[in-house]
Parts: C-alpha cells; structure tokens; sequence
C-alpha cells in the first residue's frame, strides 16, 4: 500500500487517510469482531497518528468493547471503522480493510482467533 491511501464509512460522511505504512493486516473470526462487523472483520493497522481522518471526525464514536479494546464506528450509517487497544500497546489502530477506496493495495496476510470463527463459513 502505498501511503497516502484514503477511505470513508458508507454514508461518506468520515473520511480518513492513512499517511504511513500498513504494519500488517489480518482477518478477525473472533465472535466479537464477527457481530460488530457481520461477518468476519479484516483489516490493516497503522501507527495512531498516521491514521489522519480529513472530515467528520465528529461523526466517529467509540464503544468499548473489551476492557483492553474499543471499536470505532460511524453514528450516521453505523459502519465497523477501526479497533484499538485502550491498554497495552496502544501505539496502533486496526482500520477496516472494506472501508478503504479500491485499489486498496493491501492483502490478508493472516487469518486470526480461527479456532472462533463462525460454522457457516470455510475458510
Ligand atoms: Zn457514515
Ligand atoms: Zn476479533
């Protein structure tokens, strides 16, 4: 991925640009991430401050999900945006992989918490 690549939530109302490089990607089949995302949740994390968002910052609200993770999401369409750990190392966040603008020159490196994932799909 080149870096500067943009992407934005379904109503189009956030807008974000990742300014550095992906540090890796994965696909998420825990149950967590499969309710919040409906079905399993890939996606590509960068250093926080490289996650720059250019417009409706407001629009971003951030449910806690775990006590070491919280889930970004927009309050006008409901789209599944970013996760980020609250402690540990908070030094990234994971955006989702769908709401990038295509290209998105990013693969699934690794599928994760596969032992979780859903019985009505294979991977
Ligand atoms: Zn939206
Ligand atoms: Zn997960």
């Amino acid at each position: 991925m080149a870096a500067g690549q943009t992407g934005q939530c379904l109503c189009g109302d956030i807008r974000f640009r990742l300014d550095g490089e992906v540090i890796r990607t994965n696909a998420c089949h825990c149950a967590q991430c499969r309710r919040w995302g409906g079905h399993y949740w890939p996606s590509a994390d960068v250093d926080q401050e490289k996650l720059v968002i250019t417009h409706g910052a407001e629009s971003i609200a951030w449910y806690e999900s775990s006590e070491e993770a919280e889930r970004g999401f927009c309050i006008v369409c409901g789209s599944s945006l970013f996760w980020r750990r609250t402690r540990g190392d908070t030094s990234y966040v994971s955006v989702a992989i769908g709401a990038l603008n295509t290209p998105t020159g990013v693969k699934v490196d690794k599928h994760i918490f596969v032992e979780d994932k859903g019985d009505y799909y294979s991977i």
